[in-house]
């Protein structure tokens, strides 16, 4: 591991464009579960909450689930050192984009501003008639489903729903940046949720070498990963940032 993480470190102090590729992972140490697994979000809530068909046809039950979730949990969370890390190489000019399957807003909390929301973001709102965007803080989530201000359409959280198609430029960014990239930083994601997945892929088909943080192998890690580091996003990451900036 010791060998494996220096080389890691070679590589990211060396690399001229790395991206770094983001799942629910990276947040487990901010208190937000996965979805998946034993104590997942969907062993507490019916993922049918955020299947689009059951959103329009059941908006309140829809919107009592998403409350909860998103706005009583999701919003209280606070970034941690994983995100923070990330924050810096960008600040430092070594990340160049980050591709995140998140919807909780926390690397742009922790400072990360080139960040493609492939599945959008929960902190934001949006009126499917009029497009006018709301913060949750400007709406009354006391009752249920929420109005637009503008045209009385149902509101509607900013990230993609079961059964909803990628946000274009998001999708069209990611592909670019990953056909650009020299060197990925894949963390905390199984690899399992299509066509976000593939984005690791499409990097290393153009010759990017992959650099995996885990607490257990994913879908890549057999297949594309160059190396694997084994353990928690913010400990391997405070590890990565030591030996690039022994000075801090
Ligand atoms: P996933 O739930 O399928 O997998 C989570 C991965 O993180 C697993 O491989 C697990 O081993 C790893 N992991 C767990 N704790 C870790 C830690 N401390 N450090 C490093 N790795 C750790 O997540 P996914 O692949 O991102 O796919 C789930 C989908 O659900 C995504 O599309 C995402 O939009 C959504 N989701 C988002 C959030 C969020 O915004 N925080 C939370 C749950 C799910």
């Amino acid at each position: 591991m010791k060998v494996y993480i220096q080389k890691a470190a070679e590589l990211i102090r060396n690399s001229k464009a790395m991206i770094a590729f983001t799942g629910a992972g990276v947040s487990v140490e901010s208190g937000i579960p996965p979805f998946r697994g034993t104590n997942g979000l969907w062993s507490r809530y019916d993922p049918q909450c955020l299947d689009l068909d059951f959103f329009h046809s059941h908006p309140k039950e829809s919107w009592t689930a998403i409350k909860t979730i998103f706005y009583d949990f999701f919003g209280n969370a606070k970034f941690n050192e994983a995100h923070r890390v990330l924050a810096d190489f960008e600040a430092k000019g070594i990340l160049k984009t980050l591709v995140t399957q998140n919807i909780d807003n926390l690397h742009q909390m922790a400072g990360s501003k080139n960040v493609l929301e492939f599945h959008g973001n929960s902190q934001k709102l949006i009126c499917p008639q009029c497009k006018k965007m709301y913060v949750p803080e400007e709406i009354n989530l006391d009752v249920l489903p929420p109005l637009c201000v503008n045209d009385g359409f149902i509101l509607k959280p900013d990230f993609v729903f079961f059964g909803e198609g990628i946000p274009e430029e998001a999708y069209r960014r990611s592909i670019l940046a990953a056909r650009k990239a020299d060197v990925v930083l894949i963390i905390g994601t199984t690899g399992e949720v299509m066509p976000a997945s593939m984005i690791p892929s499409e990097a290393k088909r153009a010759g990017a070498t992959i650099i995996e943080i885990n607490t257990e192998p994913s879908n890549y890690t057999n297949r594309i990963t160059d190396i694997f580091l084994e353990g928690k996003a913010s400990e391997i990451l405070l590890e990565l940032e030591g030996l690039i900036y022994p000075e801090k």
